[in-house]
């Protein structure tokens, strides 16, 4: 069974995604409407992608992306991370490839995604190991054997771009590539904004100034952000629970306060 993230379950719309207006308007135009509107491309003579590249640092809100994209518009969702498709014995990466392409096929209109492509599928030159060159061969086969019909796109994501097999980013392959960057202010509120939803946060927090204070935040960071402060009010009524915390500095989070009730009532 493929796997699937801890978000896996969830359904991930639009209104999820802080900031990354332009990119998102890019991926539904690069996946959605072809996904949707076959008859459209087909009319025009022009080919629906197959792949779209998606890349920057990590946490910034790539997969965050592909599952929304997948939930709106009502297709199939496979996600699989590039390393845990790496077996050492001898045939199993491929036939895991196999499977998900199959997959997909099967439960058209279906999005695959690749997490840390890079990883399955380096530079070919980079690649000591065989698996990997396999791997990589079994990848290209199996999106040259994709129907031109924009029924089965798959979105890899990767932090560095230039790390990718560049025979992957030919045309009929990875041929799009979008850039997922880190976001500025503007968008840094929007995310945070989106990660205090329904939060009781007290009078005089101010989610723009916290916006400002969080330089080089990535949402996965900010995410953290809210988390911790939600498990800072909790604990004041449970001092003693155990969760795992995240490396959030004070300062900002004093700057997150969120109401204290007794969560048990
Ligand atoms: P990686 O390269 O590590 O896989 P990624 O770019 O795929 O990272 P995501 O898994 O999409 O990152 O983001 C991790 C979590 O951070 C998301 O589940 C979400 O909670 C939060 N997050 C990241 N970016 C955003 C965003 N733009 N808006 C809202 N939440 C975000």
């Amino acid at each position: 069974k493929p796997a699937v993230g801890f978000e896996g379950l969830k359904r991930i719309s639009y209104e999820d995604i802080g900031g990354l207006s332009y990119e998102l308007q890019r991926v539904r135009e690069t996946i959605e409407l072809p996904m949707r509107h076959p008859e459209l491309f087909r009319k025009l003579g022009i080919e629906p992608p197959k792949g779209v590249l998606l890349y920057g640092p990590p946490g910034t809100g790539k997969t965050l992306i592909a599952k929304a994209v997948a939930s709106e518009s009502g297709a199939h969702f496979i996600a699989i991370a590039g390393p845990e498709v790496i077996s050492k014995y001898y045939g199993e990466s491929e036939q895991r490839l196999r499977e998900v392409f199959e997959e997909a096929r099967e439960n058209a209109p279906a999005i695959i995604f690749i997490d840390e492509l890079d990883s399955i599928a380096p530079r070919r030159e980079d690649v000591t190991g065989e698996v990997e060159r396999r791997v990589v061969a079994q990848l290209l086969t199996m999106m040259d054997g994709l129907e031109e019909r924009g029924e089965v796109v798959v979105i890899g994501a990767t932090n560095r771009v230039d790390a990718i097999d560049p025979a992957l980013r030919r045309p009929g392959r990875f041929d799009r590539e979008i850039e997922i960057g880190v976001p500025g202010e503007g968008d840094r509120a929007e995310i945070m904004k989106i990660h205090t939803r329904g939060m009781p946060l007290a009078p005089d927090v101010n989610v723009d100034d916290l916006a400002q204070q969080t330089f080089g935040f990535v949402g996965a960071d900010l995410a953290a952000l809210a988390r911790e402060a939600a498990i800072r009010a909790l604990r004041r009524y449970l001092p003693d629970i155990d969760l795992e915390v995240d490396e959030i500095p004070e300062d900002i989070l004093d700057r997150l306060e969120v109401q204290s009730r007794d969560f048990r009532a």
